[in-house]
C-alpha cells in the first residue's frame, strides 16, 4: 500500500545481486552487520539509504553515523552516548535513529523493554543529536497470528503515547514486518517493512 516503505534486507546478499535490486528501483537497503556492510557498500551506488537494522556495537558507531539514512536499533544509554559523542565530534547535527522495542520479550532479541522505553526517551533531549524518528520491532518467533498481531499492535500504541508525551520528536516511522509477518505488520499500522529473504531467497538461489 502507499505510504508503506520497504527496506530491502541484504545481509549475507552479494553486491552484485544488490544492484539488481537497485537497477529494479530500490534504494533503501538494510543490513545488520557494520562490517559487512561496510566491505559491500563500497563497491555499490552512492544514492543508497542504508538503514543499520542490527545490534550495533558501540565500538562501531563511528562507522555508521553519517553514513546510513537510519538506525533502527537504538536500545540502551551507552550507544545513545556513543553516537552524541561520535555526532559532536564529527560535526553532524542529526542522527535519525528508531528506538529497538523487545515488545515481544524474547531473551535472544535485543531492544529495550516496552516499559523502560518512556525513562529511556526521557533521556534524549539531553543527546541532542539524537532524532528520533520512532519505533522499530521484531515480531515473534512463532506461528500463532494472535501473538505475532499483539506485539505490533502493542508497539503501535507505544508510538501514539510517545508521541503524545513527546512531540519534540517525529514519531512518524513504525518499523516492524519481515518475510514471515509483513501482512499482519501492515494491518497493524507498520509503515517500513525489512524484507530479506522473500526479495533474496536464502536457499542457495541468491
Ligand atoms: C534479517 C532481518 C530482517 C529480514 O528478515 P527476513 O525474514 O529475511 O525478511 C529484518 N529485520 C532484521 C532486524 C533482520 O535481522
Amino acid at each position: 500500500p502507499a505510504g508503506i516503505g520497504l527496506v530491502i534486507v541484504t545481509k549475507t546478499v552479494l553486491p552484485e545481486k544488490i544492484l539488481e535490486a537497485y537497477g529494479a528501483g530500490e534504494r533503501d537497503f538494510g543490513e545488520n552487520r557494520v562490517q559487512e556492510w561496510q566491505d559491500k557498500k563500497e563497491t555499490l551506488p552512492t544514492d543508497i539509504r542504508w538503514h543499520l537494522i542490527g545490534h550495533l556495537q558501540t565500538n562501531k558507531v563511528r562507522f555508521v553515523i553519517g553514513q546510513v539514512a537510519l538506525i533502527h536499533s537504538l536500545d540502551r544509554l551507552e550507544l545513545a552516548d556513543a553516537i552524541e559523542k561520535q555526532a559532536n565530534s564529527k560535526g553532524i547535527p542529526e542522527v535519525p535513529c528508531l528506538v529497538q522495542v523487545n515488545m515481544s520479550g524474547e531473551e535472544s532479541k535485543f531492544g529495550l523493554d516496552p516499559e523502560k522505553v518512556v525513562d529511556f526517551v526521557k533521556q534524549m533531549p539531553a543527546r541532542q543529536s539524537i532524532s528520533l524518528r520512532g519505533l522499530m520491532a521484531i515480531g515473534p518467533l512463532t506461528e500463532d497470528e494472535g501473538k505475532i498481531r499483539e506485539c505490533f499492535r502493542k508497539t503501535r500504541e507505544l508510538r501514539e503515547g510517545l508521541k503524545k508525551e513527546f512531540p519534540q520528536y517525529g514519531w512518524d516511522i513504525l518499523s516492524m514486518g519481515m518475510s514471515a509477518d509483513y501482512r499482519i505488520a501492515i494491518e497493524e499500522g507498520s509503515n517500513m517493512l525489512r524484507i530479506g529473504s522473500l526479495v533474496f531467497p536464502r536457499d542457495g538461489a541468491k
